[in-house]
This record gives structure tokens, C-alpha cells and sequence, in this order.
């Protein structure tokens, strides 16, 4: 275990197990891989297990042999444990600042971000309880010729799969639903960001019965497909990137076990010219883009403005970029820290060359204090592309990073067919003072959710189902449906004055 007293430091690093049948363990074979600083990469922050396929095949028995007891809890048992779980992961102050440190170091992004992905995975533990009568009832349909009670059964055991961009807010997107619904879980968190998540994690599944929930980390071409493929798995939940989500998708037909895929996005943002322009908005904007580093999957990716505002959004977002400090996302005065790790770093530089280089023209923006530092850290500036062709990289594909391609329209047709013209369809926003103008157009949008006015995480109701439409994956997480997904339903009839 992990002396929760220590600093993280390089010459303290921090070591990470697996958790599988309410143990903590290494994994079979010994092994581990270390975890670097991204704003640092000579950096060591830790290490993690690196699980084996005998250690994924001990996790799924042991949720298999834990999910007939679990399945047999009443909701209102299972909302119980899910509140507890949100008490208790942020009653512990220094246990909390521990793990968010930890995860600044591990994934880039700064402090104040870490600190909402903890919250937000509390509140959406607390917000899956809150369904519990909801989910008690069951739809019942009079005869004649019967009658039918629609009732709904837990899956069985889940494979969770996560991303490292946003894993603590994205596991609370599946994990609480998951248990909720009655299932018992098999947790796989990012190589790239497993510690904190696994601690976190950690935590959890010591509030459970045995089995209930387990975690393993490690590569993903070693224990991938073993996970997705394993007979006893009968349900995969996976966000991550498209290529991943389809091989996941063509793992799972082997056993034909049904997948959830929350895949990337390219988020068109349509600002009419009837928006109101302020300081609040360009702010949110901002937010909406560049929070951790952009890295995001609903974030704001495709900007088109109305012609006759285009130089007014260009001017106030540009300013409010300028003023942004990069650098060390543990320090107070940082507002984006570096993009997570190399292969990132090369694919957003890629896509604003290949701008460059096709003439659009290119504003790097920000304020760097340690240049020393960012020389050698997976830094990217807030960088603003004006007026680029449509057919170039990084507004056709997924940048996931610090870069915002500002477009111009004329006419609302005009703006709807640009955001739709799209392979992704996860988030998108319309900025308008007339709500049912923008409603309008949020209705034509092929996007699983509009923001108005607003973009991004910090606009997110988790009440809403989230997912996208096309290549941005099937199915939804979150809310009450997000549940719904984690069960099968299950109906059954008999003659009129038998079931109701
Ligand atoms: P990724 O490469 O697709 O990996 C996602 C997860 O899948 C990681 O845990 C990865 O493990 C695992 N994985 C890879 N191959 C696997 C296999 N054969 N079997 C089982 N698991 C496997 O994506 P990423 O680079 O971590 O994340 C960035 C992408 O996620 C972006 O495209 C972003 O848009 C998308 N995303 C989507 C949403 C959404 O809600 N729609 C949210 C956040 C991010 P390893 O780390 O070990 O490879
Ligand atoms: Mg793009």
C-alpha cells in the first residue's frame, strides 16, 4: 500500500497494484512500468502493475463469483454502498490532495482539474444512488390477453475500459451505473494515467464485497483482448478512440457480448449573429477548447462564427488565450499544462504544420514563464488557426489538443451543414440570444448533446445520457439510461389476475 503521509517525488515514487477478490496485489509475474512527468519527462513519478493474462482471467472469476450476491441486493442496498463510496472518497483531506497531486504529475493537467474529476466521480456515485426507486419499478401491462410485468436484469460481470484524458470523471460515467444496475466490474484504467485512477479505484473496492469491483492495469496489447474476449465477460463498456473501438467491437462478437463505445469527437461550436459577446462568453469558450490541454472529448474542436462577428470572436478569444500561463500543472499561477504524452504531442504539431503549411495563418498564444521547461515538457500552446480551409487535418479530424480552427458562415443552413458535416457526432453548441432560434438549430445538430451558450465539461448536466451519433460510438453513459444499459430486460406474462 501506499504511505498516504509521503510527498510524490521522484525519489519517493509511488508504486500501484491490482486489485482483484478484495485484495491488493502485484501482478503474477512481477512486473511493473513507470510513469513519467509529461510537463518533465525525465521525471519519474511511479510505477504500476503490469498485469498479465492470468491476472485478468483471476479478476473476471472472482467478479463472477461475486455477482450473484450483488445481483441479489435490492437497489436501495446498492444506492447505500454507492453514497458511502461518495462520502467517503473525499472525507479524507490529505488522502484527497494526495491523489490529485498525483495525478497532476502522472497526467499533466493542473491541480484545479484533478480536484473536479474527484468531485465529479463522487457526485455521480451519489447521483446513480439517487435512481434507486425509479429502477424498483417495473412497467406493468394489463391484459387481456395478459398481463406482463417488464422487469430488468443485471448483465453479469462488465469490462470498464478508460481513456487517460478525463478517467476519473469517465469512470464516474460508467462504474456507479455499472454496480447500480447490479452488476460486478473489472475495471481497466490507461497506461498512460493508471496511477491516481487505480488508487482511487483502490478505495472503492474496499467498500464493496469481495469481487464486486477489481482493477488491473498494464498494456493493453497484452491484456487487451484477453479482457474484451474473456466468455465470462457479458458486457464491455469502453470509451477511448475510434480504431480501439472498433477492434473492441470485433473482439466482442466472438462471444457476441453487447459493447457500449464512447469514441472522439470533433465538436462544432455555430456562434449566430445575434450572440451576445462578453467577456463570460469568450471565457467559456476558452474553457470549452482548451481545457486539460483540450484534451477532451467533448471540447469545443471546430469554431464557426456568423461573418459579421468573425474578427470580434477572434479578437476576444485571442486576448483571453494571450493572457493564459502553460507550464507545471502543480503550480498555483498555471492555466494549461502540457499535452499528456509524446505521440499526442506529435499528432497536434502535425496538424498545425500541415495549417501552416497550406497558408492559414497561425497564432501561438500564452505566457511562458519556465521556457526551460517547456522546451523539454509535451507543451502546445493555446494555438488559434484563422480562417483555414475546411478540407485541412485539423478541422476534419480530432486534434485532441491545444488547438481551436476559427471558421466563418453566412446563413444558419450554411452553419448546420458545416457542423454536421462531420464522421463524429459527439457534443455540440449554438451561441444565440434567442433561445428558440437555438433550439431550432440544436435540434437539426447530429450530436448526442448541445450545449447553448456554453461548451464542454464544465456546461455537462450528468443527468443527460451521453454519447455520440457516427463514428463518436454507440450507445449511452450517464443518467438514468446510462443505468438502463448496465441490464437486460426481462418480461414476463401470465393470465389476466396472475401477475397484477
Ligand atoms: P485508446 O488508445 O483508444 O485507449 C483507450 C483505452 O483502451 C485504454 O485504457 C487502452 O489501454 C485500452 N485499450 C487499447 N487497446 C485495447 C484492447 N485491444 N482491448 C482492451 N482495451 C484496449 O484511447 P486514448 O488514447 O487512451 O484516449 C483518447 C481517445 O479517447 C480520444 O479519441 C478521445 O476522443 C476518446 N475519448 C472519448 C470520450 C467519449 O466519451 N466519447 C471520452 C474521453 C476520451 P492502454 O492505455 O493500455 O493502451
Ligand atoms: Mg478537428
Amino acid at each position: 500500500m501506499v504511505d498516504q503521509t509521503q510527498s510524490v517525488s521522484t525519489e519517493n515514487p509511488v508504486e500501484t497494484q491490482l486489485y482483484i477478490a478484495g485484495e491488493s496485489r502485484p501482478a503474477s509475474a512481477k512486473d511493473t512500468y513507470a510513469l513519467h512527468n509529461p510537463a518533465r519527462p525525465e521525471e519519474l513519478v511511479g510505477y504500476a502493475a503490469s498485469a498479465t493474462a492470468d491476472d485478468v482471467d483471476s479478476a473476471v472469476k472472482a467478479a463472477h463469483e461475486a455477482f450473484p450476491a450483488w445481483a441479489a441486493l435490492s437497489y436501495q442496498e446498492r444506492a447505500a454502498y454507492l453514497n458511502k463510496i461518495a462520502d467517503f472518497l473525499v472525507a479524507d483531506e490529505a488522502d484527497v490532495k494526495f491523489r490529485s497531486h498525483l495525478f497532476c504529475r502522472e497526467h499533466g493537467k493542473v491541480l484545479k482539474e484533478t480536484m473536479l474529476e474527484m468531485s465529479r466521480l463522487g457526485d455521480r456515485f451519489r447521483l446513480s444512488a439517487a435512481y434507486a426507486e425509479r429502477l424498483a419499478t417495473d412497467e406493468e401491462l394489463n391484459g387481456p390477453p395478459f398481463d406482463v410485468v417488464i422487469t430488468r436484469q443485471p448483465r453479469g460481470v462488465a469490462a470498464l475500459i478508460v481513456p487517460w484524458n478525463w478517467p476519473l470523471s469517465i469512470l464516474g460515467a460508467k462504474l456507479p451505473q455499472a454496480l447500480m444496475a447490479g452488476n460486478t466490474c473489472v475495471v481497466k484504467p490507461a497506461q498512460n494515467s493508471a496511477m491516481a485512477p487505480t488508487l482511487t479505484l483502490h478505495k472503492i473496492a474496499e467498500l464493496l464485497p469481495p469481487g464486486v469491483l477489481n482493477v488491473i492495469t498494464g498494456s493493453s496489447s497484452k491484456i487487451g483482448d484477453s479482457l474484451v474476449k474473456h466468455s465470462r465477460i457479458r458486457f464491455i463498456n469502453f470509451t477511448g478512440s475510434v480504431p480501439v473501438g472498433k477492434h473492441i467491437m470485433q473482439m466482442a462478437a466472438e462471444n457476441l457480448t453487447p459493447v457500449t463505445l464512447e469514441l472522439g469527437g470533433n465538436d462544432a461550436a455555430l456562434v449566430l449573429e445575434d450572440a451576445e459577446l462578453d467577456q463570460g462568453a469568450f471565457m467559456r469558450m476558452y474553457l470549452g477548447t482548451f481545457m486539460s490541454s483540450g484534451q477532451v472529448c467533448m471540447a469545443l474542436k471546430r469554431l464557426y462564427v456568423h461573418h459579421s462577428r468573425y474578427d470580434e470572436v477572434v479578437d476576444g478569444l485571442t486576448a483571453v488565450c494571450e493572457k493564459m500561463v502553460i507550464g507545471d500543472g502543480l503550480l498555483q499561477e498555471t492555466n494549461m499544462g502540457p499535452v499528456n504524452n509524446a505521440k499526442q504531442l506529435s499528432i497536434v504539431t502535425s496538424m498545425v504544420a500541415e495549417a501552416r503549411a497550406k497558408g492559414a495563418e497561425v497564432r501561438e498564444c500564452g505566457q511562458v514563464p519556465d521556457e526551460e521547461l517547456y522546451a523539454k515538457g509535451y507543451f502546445q500552446k493555446p494555438t488559434l488557426i484563422y480562417k483555414p480551409d475546411q478540407s485541412l487535418r485539423v478541422v476534419r479530424e480530432e486534434q485532441f489538443g491545444p488547438v481551436l480552427p476559427i471558421m466563418s458562415f453566412d446563413t444558419d443552413a450554411e452553419a448546420i451543414a458545416l457542423a454536421n458535416d462531420s464522421n463524429f457526432g459527439l457534443c455540440s453548441s449554438v451561441w444565440s440570444q434567442d433561445k428558440e432560434r437555438a433550439v431550432a438549430i440544436a435540434r437539426q445538430l447530429e450530436a448526442g448533446y448541445t450545449y447553448l451558450n456554453a461548451h464542454g465539461p464544465t456546461a455537462q448536466d450528468s443527468r443527460g445520457p451521453f454519447g455520440g451519433f457516427k463514428d463518436s460510438g454507440i450507445g449511452r453513459n450517464l443518467g438514468y439510461e446510462g443505468i438502463l444499459q448496465f441490464q437486460e430486460y426481462h418480461s414476463i406474462s401470465g393470465p389476466q389476475g396472475w401477475l397484477l
